[in-house]
């Protein structure tokens, strides 16, 4: 096979990290390549000592002018701006010097968010790929949006639309609610920025003849969505995910290695989770970026106290100081004792660790990709809180498609009370069908990677379709 050299730009928040780390790591086991991590000098500041550097990867982080992190007072357009026109010199300075050292780049491979890299990729001539770090179906629903069913939608999900009614989405196996779409594209989305971004990505998207879409998910899990749009070639190559707890290869790689966030220190929260019988426990995440209400946390803290059961709850220390939010949550539970009597209240966990760890019984998540992911390779079922972006969707899919959990309803406000996440907590906990389809998941999830599961083979056809870098005519 050819020597690859890789350049993998990612959008610097945790989300994107993860599976890109994950995805550079497989490139440098199944091929010998290398691979080099470019993102943000914010990002890489963060990660510091926690960056693990397995032979073949090394890290060029440039800065993106926010070098102390983006904050939420900052202005997105400058941030994505700047972003874009420090990445592209960046990017384009490392392709240039290492042709002239002798060991040229063979391919540009990106996240989301980063429309531009394909456009630098075609002016540089190297083969280029998106890694979409999220579901197939998401590409899907917003491929039909900005390709003639954006008017439908948006007359559907306007404020005071139907709410039950349901679009169609060609070549998808299920209708889709307001509330199973993408936050983005319906009618009341504030963040019209994040939206011109996925217009702008799928406008580049379009000039191109087929181009790759490497998807973190797996044939067997998204089987329609994947071959949804002829124009474009997905291939699902995941899940991308620390080896010990998925295909058990390389049994040393136990995380990431890439975390934004300091975590406590391991043998606390384990210790205590090796404490608690088989299946008992709630791990409860809301992922890197969601900030929840003062409100709906203490009702969060109602719940899972009326549940009664152990439970392993990450609030994060912006969630804490209440970044980016008026009001300070955690510091202000009122029922923090009896919650630490109860649970553990953790900054942030070694996630793949604790899923895969046997006392755990229900996930309760914001259903952010990869920790939808990651639930379904470790078996564990799921109480479905989503917040926003394709979230919604991944819940949807997750109760209707892989029917490994159920999701939460909200109060007219849009709280998700005590009582209701009780409800779930007390049907998914009892449920032998959730456990025995989230373990069904977990075989098919590691036969994808195994040597010659669908996705072990769809990522050596794509190295063997890029061959030695030369764009193909
Ligand atoms: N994660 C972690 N420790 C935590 C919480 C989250 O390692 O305490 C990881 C998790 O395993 C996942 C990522 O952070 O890989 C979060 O990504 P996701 O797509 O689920 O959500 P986002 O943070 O992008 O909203």
């Amino acid at each position: 096979m050819t020597q690859h050299r890789f350049i993998m730009v990612t959008f610097p928040t945790q989300g994107h990290i993860n599976p890109s780390l994950q995805l550079a790591k497989r490139l440098i086991h199944i091929t010998g390549a290398h691979v080099t991590f470019v993102t943000s000098l914010s990002a890489h500041l963060r990660i510091g000592d926690s960056i693990s550097t397995p032979s073949g990867l090394t890290f060029a982080p440039f800065s993106d002018g926010y070098d102390q992190g983006f904050r939420s007072a900052d202005s997105t357009q400058h941030f994505m701006s700047e972003l874009k026109r420090r990445g592209e010199q960046a990017i384009t300075d490392l392709v240039v010097s290492s042709a002239s050292e002798g060991h040229p780049y063979t391919c540009i491979l990106c996240t989301l968010l980063l429309p531009w890299v394909a456009e630098l990729a075609r002016e540089l001539n190297l083969p280029t790929a998106v890694v979409w770090i999220q579901p197939a179906t998401v590409f899907d629903i917003y491929y039909y949006y900005f390709n003639g069913y954006k008017d439908l939608i948006n007359i559907n999900t306007a404020a005071n639309s139907d709410p039950s009614y349901a679009v169609e989405i060609p070549g998808l196996p299920l209708a889709l609610k307001s509330r199973d779409l993408p936050s983005f594209i319906v009618a009341t989305n504030p963040y019209s920025g994040a939206l011109s971004l996925f217009e702008e990505q799928f406008e580049k998207l379009g000039q191109e003849s087929r181009p790759i879409i490497l998807v973190n998910t797996f044939d067997a899990l998204e089987p329609e969505a994947l071959k949804a749009i002829d124009k474009y070639n997905l291939i699902g190559i995941g899940p991308l995910m620390p080896s010990a707890f998925l295909d058990g290869k390389d049994p040393s790689d136990k995380s990431f290695g890439g975390d934004l966030f300091p975590k406590s220190k391991d043998s606390t929260y384990l210790e205590w989770l090796n404490s608690k019988p088989d299946e008992s426990v709630v791990y409860v995440s809301f992922g890197s970026i969601s900030v929840l209400s003062k409100i709906q946390m203490e009702e969060i803290a109602k719940g899972l106290l009326d549940s009664g059961r152990p439970f392993l709850w990450v609030i994060r220390e912006n969630q804490k100081s209440g970044e980016g939010k008026e009001e300070k949550e955690d510091e202000e539970l009122s029922c923090r004792e009896e919650l630490e009597e109860l649970g553990m209240i953790v900054p942030w966990c070694n996630q793949v660790e604790v899923l895969s760890n046997p006392s755990l019984g229900c996930f309760v998540t914001h259903c952010g990709w990869n920790s939808s992911l990651e639930s379904l390779v470790c078996g564990v079922p799921v109480v479905a809180f989503p917040q926003w972006t394709d979230q919604g969707t991944n819940a949807k899919l997750i109760e209707d498609m892989w029917k490994t959990g159920m999701r939460v309803a909200p109060n007219a406000e849009g709280v998700v009370v005590g009582e209701e996440l009780k409800r779930c907590l007390d049907l998914v906990m009892g449920s032998e069908e959730l456990r025995s389809n989230a373990l069904k998941w977990k075989d098919l999830a590691r036969e994808a990677v195994s040597e010659g599961g669908s996705s072990d083979n769809n990522l050596k056809a794509f190295l063997d379709d890029i061959g030695g870098g030369c764009l193909p005519a």
